[in-house]
């Protein structure tokens, strides 16, 4: 694995330019084993990926608990722009309904270890990471080496603003997530996800009722 300390590109203060350079690094020098993972609760990510590097696959993780309106969503992205999208779900007989018990335990086996599968012979793992998303992501960098995982973590749009964000869906007239006009500004599995109230952080609609902020996968 490349030593990302000595040949990854330093952050410029240009957001655009940082993520679209992060991108080509992970392509340049890892190929087809860079692992774009994309949860399709907005077009970015997804966009951004493909535009940069051309029929770049692009990883879902499908938990079994996906509001039907992020399915429509991928598919309707997929068509539109090309997308080559990959489909990673857990395993076929888990047991149902965790959720309502031990959110740690349902989102460990629907998103955590169909990460680990999805991450199989990679070298570098590409996030849809944020430091505007929250407060425990405010220090995330560009990229890391994640020990955990054995990969390079690339964050592309890890300083982008939302105003980055809205910026980037204009200049593209990228579609945007159903569910957005309704309060949904981060959106995961039905069970878990709330609308968020005016002026909260956009993950505060998240396992809303509990203390926990992260399912695990950025851990
Ligand atoms: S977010 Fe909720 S439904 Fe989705 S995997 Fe985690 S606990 Fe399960």
């Amino acid at each position: 694995m490349s030593d990302v300390t000595t040949s990854f590109p330093l952050e410029t203060g240009r957001p655009f330019i940082d993520a679209r350079a992060a991108l080509r690094w992970a392509h340049r020098t890892h190929g087809d084993a860079v692992c774009v993972t994309a949860s399709f609760g907005d077009a970015t990510l997804a966009h951004l990926a493909n535009d940069t590097i051309p029929g770049i696959e692009i990883t879902l993780l499908d938990t079994g608990y996906l509001f039907a309106e992020t399915e429509w969503f991928a598919d309707t992205m997929r068509d539109r722009f090309d997308l080559n999208i990959r489909i990673v779900r857990p395993a076929a007989d888990l047991e149902r309904d965790v959720w309502q018990t031990d959110t740690d335990a349902c989102c460990a086996a629907r998103k955590v270890e169909p990460l680990q599968q999805a991450l199989q012979n990679r070298d570098v793992w590409v996030t849809g990471l944020r430091r505007d998303d929250s407060p425990s992501r405010r220090s995330a960098p560009l990229a890391h080496v994640d020990l955990l995982k054995n990969v390079v973590k690339v964050n592309p749009l890890v300083s982008w603003s939302d105003a980055d964000v809205a910026n980037y869906a204009a200049q593209h007239d990228l579609p945007e997530h159903p569910l957005t006009d309704r309060n949904y500004e981060s959106i995961g599995c039905w069970p878990c996800t709330r609308p968020v109230q005016d002026g909260a952080d956009a993950r505060s609609g998240r396992w809303a009722d509990s203390e926990k902020t992260e399912c695990g996968l950025h851990l």
